[in-house]
């Protein structure tokens, strides 16, 4: 929670509610599933909150979009480690990975064209393990 106040961003009882959620949840939430989770314990929170704190979120990089195939709703997943995303193209699975060079490819990307960088999104998309069993 201490980078948020670094940031200048003000921190409210649902905005650190909405970023615990994200921070502690193996799985993808979408908004919806944040506002079902968090409404019992803040009766007063209104599904249009959550959108307006995931935006500020997503405006600062702390959280990512992902997009599924054959899917409208928008997942959302906190960047505060460096991983990348692959997200299978038949079901829509999304897992993580890490140990990638995410910094030297900013680096690298600031060296070769000047410009400040400020965050990256980058999915990659394939065909999960499972899926691929199906296929043979
Ligand atoms: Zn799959």
């Amino acid at each position: 929670m201490s980078h948020l106040k670094e940031k200048g961003i003000r921190i409210t009882e649902t905005r650190k509610a909405v970023v615990s959620y994200i921070i502690d949840s193996d799985d993808h939430p979408s908004a919806e599933m944040i506002y079902k989770d968090l409404l019992p314990n803040y009766p007063n929170m209104s599904l249009a909150t959550v959108y307006n704190n995931l935006k500020v979120l997503l405006e600062e990089g702390f959280v990512t979009e992902l997009k599924r195939a054959n899917d409208n709703t928008t997942y959302y997943d906190f960047m505060g480690h460096e991983h990348l995303n692959v997200i299978c193209e038949r079901c829509g699975k999304i897992t993580d990975f890490m140990d990638v060079e995410i910094p030297s490819l900013k680096r690298e990307a600031h060296e070769q064209t000047g410009y400040r960088i400020t965050k990256e999104l980058l999915t990659i998309y394939g065909i999960c393990p499972e899926c691929q069993a199906l296929e043979s």
